[in-house]
C-alpha cells in the first residue's frame, strides 16, 4: 500500500494538506522531522499515515491521558490497531495492550512521557521493533514554552537507549523561534526536515468586546449560540464557579473544570462536554490541552489571558472541524491587574512576562485587524485587513474629542510652565485625572488649574485620546526621556478652533448575531436530510458510547447530505469516509438517506 491509499482507505481524505506530505515523505525516508502547524492543521496524520506503512511500531508520546484515549478511539473506529498505556487503566486492560505489543499486533502505541522511565516498559520497547517515535505537543520539552513538562526531557535518553534508533518526529502548534530551536535540541533531532505551515485559521472569527457588565453580555452571546458547543475561559476558579452557576440557572447546560475540583468531578465534566451532554464548558486555562473535540463552535474569554500565545492556543480550540467559529474576548481594564496578580504569584513578575502581557493588552485595544495582530506576533506576513474579525467588520464611530484635546494640550503646557521642563504621559494622565501620587504632590502639580480637569474620564479613554493626538501629530514623544511635547500644530487646536476626531468602536450590549460571523448568514439551516443524518449519528454514538464526532464530523455529514449517496461506492466518495467506517456505518446511513429520499417522492 502507498501513502495515498492509506490516506483514503483509513482516513477517508482524498489529498494531503500542504505540509503533511513533506513530513510523511521525510519520515518514510528515514529522516527526523519537525512539524509546526496550527491547531486543527492536521498534525496527527503526519505520523499516523507513516505508522501504517513502516515495518515496526510507532510510539506516540503525548502529554494527556484524555488526548491519547480520544485519538485511540478515533483510530480504532477507522480500523487501525492502536492502543494506549496509562496509569488509570485496569490491570487487565494494560495486560491486553502488552500482549498485543509483544505479538506485533499494535501499529500505534500512545504513552505519557513518564512511562519512559519505567524499567519494565523500557525492556518491552527494547524487544519490540520501533520504527518511529512521534512526540506530540513537543513544545512541552522547552522551558521557554507554556507547558514545560520535565519528563519530556527524558525522551532523548530513551531514544538513544533503544537497540536501533527509530525516526523521531516532533509536532507542535507553538510557534516562537526560540521554542522551535529548543525542541530540536532537547529531543536531539538529527538534521530534521522542518515544516512550518501558516498560522492563520481563516475559519475563526476574532473579536474583542468591552461590555459594561460582563455576565449579561456573556448570556446574550450564548443565547445567540444555543445548541452549539463552546468553551468559556475564566481567569480564576471563583470566576468559573460564578459563571457556571449563572449559566445553569439561566438554562444553559454548562460543565465546569478547574484545578480545585476532585479528579472524578473534572473527568465527569470533561466527558459531559466531550459527549455533547453539556454544550458549554466553563473552565480555567487548566482545561484544554487534551481537548481534541472538533465541533467546538465558539471560545469566549470571560477574562483576558496573560499573553497572546496562550490566547491563540485557547481560542484555537474552536473550529477544528474547519467550520466557521467565533473567538470572542470580553475585555475590562481590571483584567490587566488580575493578570499581573496571577503573574507575580509569590515575587515580582518576570519582565519578559510583563512584556508578553502588554502585547495581549495591545491586542484588546486594537482598532486594527485582530488577525493581523496575531499573525504579526508569529512573524507571518498578512494583508492589512482580513475581513473576518471584529476590527475589520465592526462598527466604528468618529467621536469629536476637541474639548478633550484642548484640556490635554493645555495641561502639558501648564506643567511645562510650572516645572520648566516637559514630563511623560503617565504624569500628565495623573494630573488630569486628579491623582494624588507622591510625585504629583511633591511637584505641586495639584495646584495647577488643569488638575483634575478630566476626573470623570476613564483612564483608558484618556490614554486613547493621547495616542490619537500623537498619531495625528499634535504631540510627539521625545525619545530620550519619553517626555510628551506639543508640536506647532497644537496651536491650531488650542487657539484656532481646529477640530479633532477619534475613531472608537461602538460597543453594543447585545449585538446582532450576524455581526459575529459573516459566513454564517449564508449557512442554510440543517436541511431535513442533514438533520436525519445527525440524529442517526447521535443514536450510534449512544449505542457505541463514543463522542458523536468520532463517528463522523459535521463536515462529513454535510458532504454526505449534499451528495446523498445511494450506493456503497458513492458513499466512499464522501469526504472523510474511509473503508472501515464505510463498512461499519455505511449501511445504516445509506438506509437513512434512502428513507429520506423515498419520503420526498
Ligand atoms: P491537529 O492535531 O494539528 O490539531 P488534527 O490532526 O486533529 O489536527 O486534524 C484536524 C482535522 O483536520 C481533523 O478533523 C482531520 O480529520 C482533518 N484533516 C487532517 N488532514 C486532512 C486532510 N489531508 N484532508 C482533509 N481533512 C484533514
Ligand atoms: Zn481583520
Amino acid at each position: 500500500m502507498d501513502k495515498l491509499s492509506v490516506l483514503r482507505q483509513y482516513f477517508g481524505h482524498s489529498a494531503f494538506r500542504p505540509g503533511q506530505e513533506t513530513l510523511v515523505d521525510a519520515i518514510l525516508a528515514g529522516r527526523d522531522a519537525m512539524g509546526i502547524m496550527p491547531t486543527g492543521g492536521g498534525k496527527s496524520l503526519c505520523y499516523q499515515v507513516p505508522a501504517l506503512l513502516l515495518p515496526g511500531m510507532t510510539l506516540v508520546i503525548s502529554p494527556l491521558i484524555s488526548l491519547m484515549q480520544d485519538q485511540v478511539t478515533a483510530l480504532e473506529a477507522a480500523g487501525v490497531a492502536a492502543a494506549v498505556l496509562n496509569s488509570s487503566q485496569t490491570l487487565e486492560a494494560s495486560r491486553e495492550v502488552w500482549s498485543a505489543v509483544r505479538r506485533g499486533k499494535c501499529r500505534l502505541l500512545y504513552v505519557a512521557p513518564e512511562r519512559l522511565e519505567n524499567q519494565r516498559f523500557l525492556e518491552l520497547m527494547e524487544s519490540s521493533p520501533i520504527s518511529l517515535v512521534a512526540v506530540d505537543e513537543a513544545h512541552c520539552v522547552s522551558q521557554w514554552g507554556q507547558d514545560f513538562r520535565p519528563s519530556y526531557l527524558k525522551i532523548a535518553r530513551f531514544v538513544s537507549a533503544l537497540p536501533r534508533r527509530p525516526v523521531v518526529a516532533a509536532f507542535t502548534a507553538t510557534a516562537t523561534a526560540r521554542v522551535r530551536e529548543d525542541v530540536a535540541e532537547q529531543l536531539a533531532l538529527l538534521n530534521p526536515v522542518r515544516v512550518v505551515t501558516g498560522f492563520d485559521r481563516p475559519n475563526l472569527f476574532f473579536d474583542v468586546q468591552r461590555p459594561q457588565r460582563k455576565l449579561p453580555a456573556l448570556l446574550a452571546l450564548l443565547n445567540e449560540r444555543r445548541g452549539r458547543s463552546g468553551i468559556v475561559y475564566c481567569a480564576t476558579r471563583s470566576a468559573v464557579e460564578e459563571v457556571c452557576e449563572t449559566l445553569n440557572a439561566n438554562g444553559f447546560p454548562a460543565a465546569r473544570y478547574h484545578a480545585g475540583l476532585e479528579d472524578a468531578e473534572r473527568r465527569e465534566g470533561q466527558d459531559d462536554f466531550q459527549y455533547d451532554r453539556k454544550t458549554i464548558m466553563v473552565a480555567t486555562n487548566a482545561f484544554g490541552m487534551g481537548i481534541d473535540k472538533s465541533n467546538v463552535s465558539f471560545v469566549i474569554h470571560y477574562n483576558m489571558p496573560k499573553n497572546l500565545e496562550s490566547y491563540y492556543q485557547e481560542a484555537g480550540r474552536a473550529g477544528r472541524d474547519g467550520e466557521a467559529a467565533d473567538c470572542i474576548l470580553l475585555y475590562a481594564s481590571r483584567d490587566v491587574s488580575t493578570a499581573k496578580l496571577l503573574l507575580s504569584g509569590e515575587g515580582d513578575p518576570d519582565p519578559l512576562e510583563l512584556e508578553r502581557l502588554q502585547v495581549m493588552v495591545d491586542y484588546c485595544k486594537s482598532t486594527k485587524c485582530l488577525r493581523g495582530r496575531i499573525l504579526d506576533y508569529f512573524g507571518q506576513p498578512h494583508p492589512d485587513r482580513c475581513g473576518n474579525c471584529g476590527a475589520c467588520t465592526g462598527l466604528f464611530t468618529e467621536a469629536d474629542v476637541t474639548v478633550h484635546a484642548q484640556m490635554i494640550l493645555s495641561c502639558i503646557k501648564r506643567v511645562r510652565d510650572h516645572l520648566g521642563y516637559y514630563v511623560g504621559a503617565s504624569l500628565i494622565t495623573q494630573v488630569l485625572r486628579g491623582g494624588r501620587s507622591q510625585r504629583v504632590l511633591d511637584l505641586g502639580l495639584d495646584r495647577l488649574s488643569t488638575y483634575g480637569l478630566m476626573r470623570e474620564e476613564p483612564r483608558e479613554r484618556l490614554r486613547s485620546c493621547l495616542e490619537c493626538l500623537e498619531a495625528k501629530g499634535y504631540v510627539c514623544t521625545e525619545s530620550e526621556h519619553s517626555t510628551l511635547r506639543p508640536t506647532a500644530r497644537a496651536g491650531q487646536v488650542l487657539f484656532h478652533g481646529e477640530r479633532v476626531t477619534m475613531l472608537t468602536r461602538v460597543e453594543q450590549e447585545t449585538a446582532p448575531p450576524s455581526r459575529y460571523c459573516p459566513t454564517r448568514e449564508a449557512d442554510p439551516p440543517d436541511s431535513g436530510l442533514l438533520a436525519a443524518l445527525k440524529a442517526e449519528r447521535t443514536r450510534l454514538a449512544r449505542r457505541d458510547n463514543v463522542p458523536p464526532y468520532i463517528i463522523f464530523s459535521n463536515a462529513v455529514l454535510a458532504d454526505m447530505a449534499a451528495r446523498a449517496p445511494a450506493t456503497m461506492e458513492d458513499f466512499l466518495d464522501v469526504s472523510g469516509v474511509g473503508r472501515v467506517k464505510a463498512q461499519r456505518y455505511g449501511e445504516t446511513f445509506l438506509a437513512v438517506i434512502a428513507g429520506y429520499m423515498a419520503s420526498k417522492e
